[in-house]
């Protein structure tokens, strides 16, 4: 019998090697076993709460526990739960795709079904690299991704990122990919607006296309935050730029909205700031509201019939994962996409970011805060030394670790990438828990900076 912490950690440890983690660390860091959840709180075995301030690895939209979401999901079980979608198919599937249509950038009609981020990830290039294959471009054999990038951690998605922390030990394993520096404003000169910078970093991307563009099926990007790098930011000219200069070399365009996507930062998509329509969209995480593991990629007409001939053609996207369009999760999304529709969530998102913004005002005087940035709902905190954004803490000193202890043992999830102190918050948070979560940042700040 598991009822209390200790007990169930010590199962774990035996058993359970956990993602993202250097299990040694568990030592001397206790793992915090979750027995239930409701709106922005987990809840542990010995019953201590735990606001979940990152929406469980920004998964989470509408707090744990939702009755409509649970609902649905109910409802869908007492029907079906899954059954193969090669030769068969289902309502939720088709329902989804339907809305997932409706609410995307123009342009965007088919819809193909992934498991998780990092295969819609792969989806995406495989489909990119294919589709000019069956148009008889078959030099088109290359990626072009930013600096600082973050698709996923399978080997396809893996060789698209560019954050060392991920990629480098597997380097070897990699295909060759052509990287392009990033339009990021964390390190832009001083003086130079968000804007300024993001259009001027249009320039490398330019020459590289104009170079190449003969051997690049696409260009793949995380429409305005960098989220794994750190939330890092970038003007929405760029994404507007760079849909020009796709167009002008004939390269696809895939807008990783993974982790941005459904409202995160104030469009219910990031690309509609700029006004653009990708010819890949990635969608996964908040998809299903933080309940299921489900993700998509949305794609253009033309590419769709490009693939649409005689078997024998060969032109068949033959790829296939055992879930695809997995029933349960397809509910889980028609249920998150209900709660759009329902009431005005960008806006009461707005009202919720402004809080934030205001809360946060004052960590831009902390002597060792370098910025504080925000896009919509998500805002970042980057702890430099003697607030020098042309610095950095060491990464062998773990600073963000210590924010991360001391926000627990205050009873909130943070979990800072590196020196970068971050928000993310389900959209059912309150502003007093937005006060709360930001005074126990400032704490965990002041500590992890104090020497
Ligand atoms: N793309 C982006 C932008 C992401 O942030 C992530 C996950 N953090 C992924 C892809 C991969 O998604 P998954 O973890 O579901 O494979």
């Amino acid at each position: 019998m598991t009822d209390t912490n200790a007990a169930l950690r010590d199962r774990d440890l035996q058993v359970f090697w956990h993602p993202c983690t250097q299990m040694k660390d568990h030592e001397s860091l206790p793992l915090i076993p979750i027995r239930q959840a409701r709106g922005v709180w987990l809840e542990d075995y010995d019953g201590k709460r735990y606001l979940d301030a990152i929406s469980s690895w920004w998964v989470n939209l509408f707090g744990h526990g939702h009755p409509h979401i649970d609902g649905r999901i109910r409802e869908q079980l007492g029907r079906l739960a899954h059954v193969i979608t090669a030769g068969f198919t289902h309502e939720p599937a088709v329902t989804l795709a339907e809305r997932l249509v409706q609410r995307a950038p123009p342009g965007l009609t088919r819809v193909f079904y992934a498991e998780n981020g990092s295969s819609a990830v792969e989806i995406a290039l495989k489909m990119s690299f294919h589709a000019w294959r069956n148009q008889g471009c078959t030099r088109k054999q290359q990626f072009v991704s930013l600096t600082n990038a973050y698709h996923g951690e399978t080997l396809g998605a893996l060789a698209v990122g560019g954050v060392a922390l991920y990629r480098e030990t597997y380097g070897p394993l990699l295909m060759p990919c052509l990287q392009a520096p990033t339009p990021d404003c964390y390190l832009r000169p001083e003086g130079v607006d968000w804007e300024t910078h993001s259009r001027e970093l249009l320039a490398p991307m330019a020459a590289l296309l104009a170079a190449r563009s003969d051997e690049i099926c696409a260009v793949i990007v995380e429409p305005l935050i960098q989220c794994a790098a750190g939330m890092r930011m970038y003007h929405p000219i760029y994404l507007r730029g760079l849909r020009d200069l796709c167009d002008r070399h004939g390269v696809h365009l895939i807008a990783d909205e993974i982790a941005v996507g459904f409202g995160r930062t104030g469009t219910f998509f990031a690309c509609e700031q700029a006004g653009i329509t990708p010819d890949f969209l990635c969608v996964g995480k908040g998809l299903t509201g933080g309940y299921l593991p489900l993700a998509a990629v949305l794609t253009r007409e033309a590419i769709y019939q490009g693939f649409y001939d005689e078997y024998a053609t060969l032109k068949a996207f033959l790829h296939s994962h055992s879930y695809t369009g997995n029933a349960l999760g397809c509910a889980a999304a028609l249920a998150t996409l209900d709660l759009f529709d329902a009431s005005p969530v960008l806006a009461s998102n707005g009202r919720l970011a402004e809080h934030l913004a205001q809360a946060l005002a004052p960590l831009r005087d902390h002597p060792h805060v370098g910025e504080v940035r925000q896009t919509g709902l998500v805002a970042a905190v980057e702890m430099t030394p003697n607030g020098d954004r042309h610095s950095a803490y060491p990464w062998q000193e773990r600073r963000g670790l210590r924010v991360y202890r001391h926000a627990l043992e205050r009873g909130v999830l943070l979990r800072p990438l590196g020196n970068v102190v971050y928000f993310m918050p389900p959209y059912v948070i309150t502003t007093d828990e937005i006060d709360l979560i930001v005074a126990v940042a400032r704490e965990g700040i002041d500590r992890a900076t104090a020497d």
